[in-house]
């Protein structure tokens, strides 16, 4: 049988439900229980991985190739569990549900209702989780107030309803904002977000309150007194140096103590501690400057997984992280990047942006600086060693050029009978065989890797042999005959993946070749500070 947990945010957007919420499920499985969580979005867009970067950051690919919003990274690199579209529900494809069954008669000519028919296909997701875990935690996104967040919380309310009571908590999380003026912490907007709260029926069991100054107990009665919660269950989120300091943060104010207690759980194991100092790594010895060179740099969360990565190679490694977002359209970027100790060029679509890429990918091959190109960023790779390497001038990808007379990166008959199956790209994990001796092995260590997946197009085998005459090696593939890896020998590091490495590592577990990337890159670092000293 498996508990409960409803997050529900107020006052403000982007104060960090996700988080929150992963800290609390990284709290449950550090007492021992299995954890999983969802993520139930308002919105009516069906499928996330058509919605705008600008607007809504990068799109994150689940195992089974979902594209879904990148809070499902964080319950990842959080939980350290592989989500899948279960993991993942807007009002769009649970409002196209319950049409379609209307369409097919499954009602019977009954109304069709938010209540009962919307909420009762809601309750259907959440139970989804039943008996696979533990604990399932289920964020609601959106604000408590927006309207189209109403059929979420009446179906927790009635969900609430049909299981026993210490089964279902609900935590919300609110924002106490410091008036300067006023100089004092103001409790006001947290009533009213727990009132709105409230009037949907929901009673929060733990607020959880964002703020920039500590809260003192003084507030915390006063939230509690306010709120009909217990002053114990008030609970401080202040500003952290990372996201994964929070798990730490509220075990420290017993979240974790209050959650069993309320389920009527025991710990299933003494607290495993480990996790904590592992975070505490990331002020370790060495440090890497990295620059990632696309076109959304004006949204950093557009390339959040990527950043995530870094980081959590860094810690693993003992290694500071500081990353710079380049535009690849601009004119200094060469002088940019031959100050950094490596470059990632990440995914992306469409021609613009390319040539400036394709510049700074002959930059790092020529002048060995780390390089690490992923999806759209190999493709960037194979087109300059087309052309820089191997004398094919005109090369490029068909996503540019359907009509070029060199199509290295190309749509490829096996690909489009992928996309038939698959919705219109090769979306979700598929396995890869390494080349024994290759970078790529030396960092997987075997020989054998599966790693997700978002993309039409592919380095076209035609090409394959003149290429690595040219220098520009495949050190893996998929099936057989599809090149997933490349990589260039006699540089300090130069690889290239089709697919997304930065999807599916977490805490404890970097991506191999991200905690290669960023070893390279800080050696490279040292080795610049010791000439410099030298000189
Ligand atoms: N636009 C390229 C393709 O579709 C790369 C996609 C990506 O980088 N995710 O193949």
């Amino acid at each position: 049988m498996s508990k409960w947990i409803f997050v529900t945010g107020g006052v403000a957007s982007s104060l960090g439900k996700g988080v929150s919420g992963a800290s609390i499920g990284k709290l449950m499985q550090l007492n021992g229980f299995s954890v999983t969580m969802a993520k139930f979005d308002p919105y009516f867009n069906v499928d996330p991985g058509t919605m705008n970067p600008y607007q809504h950051g990068e799109v994150y690919v689940a195992s089974d190739g979902a594209e879904t919003d990148l809070d499902l990274g964080y319950y990842e690199r959080f939980l350290g569990i592989r989500t899948t579209k279960a993991n993942t529900n807007t009002s769009g494809d649970i409002y196209k549900t319950v049409i379609e069954r209307e369409i097919k008669g499954y009602y019977k000519g009954n109304t069709v209702q938010v209540i009962p028919h919307i909420t009762d296909e809601i309750k259907r997701r959440f139970r989804i989780f039943e008996d696979m875990v533990d604990v399932a935690i289920i964020e609601i996104g959106g604000t408590v107030g927006d309207i189209e967040g109403l059929p979420f919380l009446e179906a927790i309310r009635q969900f609430r309803q049909e299981h026993p009571r210490n089964d279902v908590l609900c935590v919300h999380l609110t924002l106490v904002p410091f008036i300067g003026a006023a100089g004092e912490l103001k409790t006001k907007p947290t009533q009213h977000s727990v009132s709105k709260l409230r009037d949907a029926g929901i009673i929060p069991d733990i607020i959880i309150c964002r703020t920039e100054k500590h809260i003192d107990d003084a507030i915390k009665k006063k939230i509690a007194l306010f709120c009909n919660v217990k002053k114990e269950a008030v609970i401080e989120a202040s500003d952290c140096p990372s996201v994964y300091h929070i798990p730490e943060l509220f075990h420290r104010q017993n979240v974790d103590g209050i959650v069993m207690k309320l389920f009527g759980l025991e710990p299933k194991k003494p607290l495993d501690t480990a996790w904590f100092s592992a975070v505490e790594k990331t002020d370790g010895n060495g440090c890497a400057h990295i620059g990632i060179i696309g076109k959304y740099t004006g949204m950093k969360d557009a390339y959040k997984s990527i950043s995530e990565s870094l980081h959590i190679a860094g810690i693993e490694k003992g290694i500071k992280i500081k990353e710079e977002y380049l535009d690849s359209e601009d004119p200094a970027l060469e002088s940019k990047i031959s100050a950094l100790d490596g470059i990632i060029i990440p995914g992306g679509y469409g021609y613009r942006g390319v040539e400036g890429k394709i510049s700074a990918i002959k930059y790092a091959r020529e002048h060995g600086l780390p390089f690490f190109g992923i999806c759209l960023g190999m493709q960037c790779c194979v087109i300059e060693a087309a052309r820089n390497m191997a004398g094919i001038k005109d090369a490029t990808s068909s996503e540019f050029d359907p009509e070029a007379a060199n199509p290295v990166i190309a749509m490829l008959d096996e690909q489009k009978a992928v996309t038939k199956i698959g919705g219109t790209q090769r979306c979700g994990e598929y396995s890869a065989k390494l080349k024994e001796g290759s970078l790529a092995h030396r960092l997987y260590g075997s020989p054998d890797i599966t790693e997700r997946h978002r993309h039409r197009y592919e380095f076209n085998p035609e090409y394959v042999e003149t290429l690595e005459k040219a220098g520009l090696k495949v050190s893996a593939y998929h099936a057989g005959f599809l090149p997933e890896i490349v990589e260039i020998e006699n540089h300090p590091f130069f690889i290239g993946v089709q697919f997304h490495p930065e999807f599916g590592c977490s805490i404890g577990k970097p991506n191999p070749i991200f905690a290669g990337f960023v070893e390279a890159a800080a050696l490279l670092r040292r080795e610049k500070a010791e000439a410099d000293g030298a000189r």
